[in-house]
Formats: structure tokens, C-alpha cells, sequence
């Protein structure tokens, strides 16, 4: 059973509805709006930023719900949210589903950190054919117990990786990036906080990291 799968079925959704952060739309949600996150291929790096928000977030707790976090062990929204914050680029059929369904059940979909951004670290991998990497990993890895045949794992209930590390956007439209590996707190919260008032999204360009 072949163990990578190509990107070759993702369709772009570009003619998604238009960002609804007007004060109509919010006040349609009686002022609270669904909010998620998810984590795909990263460090959880950039999910600890969030907490680095602090005391902020509760005070954002009258306009948001948060649905969904990385710190839950939801699988799938249960609702549609108004804004999904994404973590980690897509290297597996899994994440690409997930990434999917997310885009397919949010409104707003952002890319927080470098990973989600373009790749990030674990594209590093993206250098070398797959199979090279795998091997590496599990057949000439130095942490090989003596004695026991090492194999590529193959079980067919185990997600396929793919030949290549994805950013989000090259899988779905995404609507915003937050780059910065990871990024600050202060980052997220004024994008998030942008959205629930309904302003125009506008990160300055001292709050852009891209290191
Ligand atoms: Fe971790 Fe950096 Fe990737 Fe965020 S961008 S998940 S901090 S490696």
C-alpha cells in the first residue's frame, strides 16, 4: 500500500460569501460569535500565543464563544463559527480533511504562523523525495531497536502522508495571515479583535513577524 498521497483533488473556493464583520451581522448574532481553532502540522507554538492574549480574551468572552480550541479533543466543529484560527501546515489526507471542513464551516479562516503561513519547519522535509525521509525516520534511525526488523508503518487505518508540506492556502482559501513562528499574543488578539468589532481587519506592519 503506497504510504503518500498527492494533493491533486483540492478544488479553491473562490467565490466564498464576503467576510460578514459588519455591525448588522453581528448584531444578528445577538453580539456573540462562534470562534474555533484547530492545530494541523506544527508545534503548538503558535496555540500557546493564544494563551499569551491573557486576561484579553476574557474580557473578548461577551462577544465570542469559543467552540472549539486545541486544547479540546473535538474533532469537528459542532456549529458553524464566524472565525477559524489555523495552526500547522497540511501534510496528510487527514489534514486535509480537516482543513476542509473547517474551511467549509467558517466564515473567516485564518493562517496563524509560519507553518500555516507557507510550510514553516516542517517543510524542511519538502527538500528531499518522501520516501527519503521515511526511510530516514524509521529505517536508519539511530533510536532502531536491536534485533527487530524496522518497517515504514503501513497499517491501513493510519493516515497517508504527503509528498509535500502544504501551506493552508495552497489547500483552501484562507482569508488572513498572521505570520511569525510563533506569533504574538498582541497579534492574534488585535486581528481577533478587529473582527468582533467590526472593523476592517489592519495589522500593522510592526506586528508582522517573520522570524
Ligand atoms: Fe510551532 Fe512556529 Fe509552526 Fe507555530 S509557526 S506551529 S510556533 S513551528
Amino acid at each position: 500500500m503506497s504510504t503518500h498521497a498527492e494533493i491533486g483533488n483540492v478544488t479553491y473556493s473562490h467565490d466564498l460569501p464576503k467576510t460578514p464583520v459588519d455591525a448588522a451581522f453581528l448584531a444578528s448574532q445577538a453580539g456573540k460569535i462562534n470562534v474555533s481553532m484547530i492545530a494541523l502540522v506544527g508545534c503548538w507554538g503558535c496555540t500557546l500565543s493564544f494563551l499569551d492574549m491573557d486576561e484579553r480574551l476574557l474580557g473578548l468572552l461577551d462577544k465570542i464563544t469559543i467552540l472549539r480550541s486545541s486544547m479540546t479533543d473535538i474533532k469537528r466543529i459542532p456549529e458553524r463559527c464566524v472565525v477559524g484560527f489555523v495552526e500547522g501546515g497540511v501534510a496528510s489526507e487527514e489534514n486535509i480533511e480537516t482543513l476542509e471542513h473547517f474551511r467549509a464551516n467558517c466564515d473567516i479562516l485564518i493562517s496563524v504562523g509560519a507553518c500555516a503561513v507557507w510550510g514553516g519547519v516542517p517543510s524542511m522535509r519538502n527538500q528531499l523525495p518522501l520516501a527519503d525521509c521515511l526511510e530516514e525516520a524509521y529505517i536508519k534511525s539511530p533510536t532502531v531497536v536491536a534485533g527487530i526488523i524496522p518497517i515504514i508503518p503501513n497499517h491501513p487505518d493510519l493516515t497517508r502522508v504527503t509528498t509535500k508540506v502544504y501551506p493552508c492556502h495552497e489547500v483552501v482559501k484562507m482569508d488572513y495571515f498572521i505570520p511569525g513562528c510563533p506569533p504574538d499574543g498582541d497579534a492574534i488578539f488585535k486581528v481577533l479583535d478587529d473582527i468582533v468589532s467590526g472593523r476592517p481587519v489592519d495589522l500593522p506592519t510592526s506586528m508582522n513577524r517573520y522570524d
